[in-house]
This record gives C-alpha cells, sequence and structure tokens, in this order.
C-alpha cells in the first residue's frame, strides 16, 4: 500500500484490509516529489515517520518501505511519459499540471521493486485510483494485480481524513467539515427532485455555501460519471453519478467526492 505518510485512521483502515485479504502486507512511506506542482506543499508535507511506524506495527502491518528519492529513482532515472489521455488534464490534472505523471512514476517504481498481487487504495483519492487503474492497463498489470479501493474514513463533522488536515487549525477543521455537507446537501437535492437538475445551477449554488462557510478557494465543484464525463443534466435514470470536488481552507487544498446512486 504505497503512501506520502502521516498516517491516519483511512491509511490504517487499508492497511487492516489488506492485512485481512493477504498473507503479506507492505506499506510504503515517500513523499514523492515528482507528483507536487507546487514547491512549498511539498516542502510544508507533514512528516511523521517514527509516529507512522508505531501506527503500521500495532496496526500489526508486516513491512514499511521507506526508500529514499535517490533509491527509489536511481541517478540515471528519466520519468517516463505514461499516455493517460483525458483523465491527465481534468480536475485534478488541471489544477495539478505533472500530477498524474508523477504519480504514475512512483506507482511504477514501487510495483516493480514489491511486485505486490494487490494494491490498495482510498477512494478519497477517486481520480487517482482512475490514473492508477489506466497505468495498470499501460503496463500490462491488469490483470496480476488487484487494485481494491475503499471507502473514505471520516471525521465526525464529515471531514475526510488527510494528512493535510494537520495543517489546519481546530476551527478550519471545523470549518472545513462543510466540504462535505455541501457534497451531502448536493446529493439530498439531486436524489429528491421530480424531474432532471441543471447541475450548473446548484454547482453555483454549492460554492456560493463554501464561500459563505470558510473557504476561500473553489477549485471546482462537478457531477461526473464513472468515466469522468461530466453530467450536466441529473435524472434519476442516469445509473450512478459522482461528485467530485477540491476547494482551499486557509491555504490548503482539500479533495473530496460523494458516489448519487439513483
Ligand atoms: P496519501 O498518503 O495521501 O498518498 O494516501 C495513501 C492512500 O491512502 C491513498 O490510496 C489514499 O487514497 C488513501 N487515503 C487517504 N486518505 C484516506 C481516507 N480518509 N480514507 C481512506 N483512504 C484514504
Amino acid at each position: 500500500m504505497p503512501t506520502m505518510g502521516a498516517l491516519h485512521d483511512g491509511h490504517i483502515s487499508l492497511i487492516q484490509k489488506s492485512i485481512a485479504q493477504k498473507e503479506f502486507t507492505v506499506c510504503s512511506i515517500f513523499v514523492n516529489p515528482h507528483q507536487f506542482n507546487d514547491k512549498s506543499d511539498f516542502e510544508k508535507y507533514p512528516k511523521r515517520v517514527e509516529n507512522d511506524i508505531l501506527l503500521l506495527e500495532s496496526a500489526g502491518c508486516d513491512m514499511v518501505f521507506l526508500p529514499e528519492a535517490s533509491e527509489l529513482y536511481g541517478i540515471h532515472y528519466r520519468q517516463p511519459f505514461y499516455e493517460l489521455g483525458k483523465l491527465e488534464n481534468i480536475f485534478e490534472g488541471r489544477y495539478r499540471p505533472g500530477h498524474f505523471q508523477g504519480v504514475c512514476a512512483v506507482i511504477d517504481r514501487l510495483v516493480e521493486i514489491i511486485k505486490p498481487s494487490a494494491i490498495y487504495l482510498g477512494k478519497k483519492d477517486f481520480q487517482q485510483c482512475k490514473v492508477i487503474a489506466e497505468l495498470f492497463r499501460l503496463k500490462g498489470w491488469k490483470n496480476k494485480i488487484k487494485i481494491v479501493v475503499s471507502e473514505t474514513v471520516r471525521e465526525k463533522n464529515g471531514l475526510a481524513l488527510s494528512s493535510r488536515n494537520l495543517r489546519l487549525s481546530k476551527q478550519g477543521i471545523h470549518k472545513a467539515g462543510n466540504l462535505f455537507k455541501a457534497l451531502q446537501e448536493a446529493k439530498e437535492i439531486l436524489l429528491n427532485a421530480d424531474e432532471g437538475v441543471e447541475f450548473y445551477q446548484l454547482k453555483n449554488k454549492m460554492t456560493r455555501f463554501l464561500f459563505n462557510n470558510g473557504f476561500e478557494k473553489v477549485d471546482y465543484f462537478e457531477l461526473v460519471d464513472n468515466d469522468f464525463n461530466v453530467v450536466p443534466v441529473f435524472n434519476k435514470t442516469t445509473g450512478k453519478n459522482i461528485l467530485i470536488t477540491a476547494a482551499s481552507i486557509e491555504g490548503i487544498r482539500l479533495i473530496d467526492n460523494l458516489d448519487i446512486v439513483s
């Protein structure tokens, strides 16, 4: 299971799932410089390796892999280009240029080294899960390595657990719960509407709600289908859609998503 450390209950839930399903569980901790488009975000990324190791030990994880960048990539390393199609430039890809190439680079190296039979991922990073599925297709790993995606673990107020939450003030954590609240409210409106809902109206309403409730920036608040096509009008026959959002509070960029199953 790949992580960037500063582990929380969301990470541990994935570890526990792997322990329950597999003979041997490896957790990697590596803050991958290649996937950060913002240098200060990389520098400020929380680091708590000793605490992480204790958490992994008490969860029963079999092995921790803590590579150095030089070890993982080597001096002759040239980052390959991964043909990710539209996934690369929309939503997270649009706001974090190069991010998914960096994610593919690190997962590629980790899989080559660890040779797992399964990889455990969190649905909080829904687009990342799709990108990794695409990487596995490109590398011919699709039928060899299982991708197990787990539900998002949340604070009591709905805020998705994230290592970046450590950088929020107490008040910020409280207000950041409004991101999930906006997703839930949008879901309720979509599922209770008698006829088709034009999503842009709901998007405006929810964006206003976020601005009025502590968030200083909303990168996107969108409804997509399982292939990341935007759904302009929702109606109950649409099947499974996903609300996805990214917004910043106290300078910290948070992402979240919620399934809409009619
Ligand atoms: P990260 O350390 O942020 O790179 O995350 C490592 C893995 O843990 C990724 O697959 C994430 O999607 C997953 N993850 C992060 N936060 C959560 C959460 N709140 N609930 C479940 N999984 C999570």
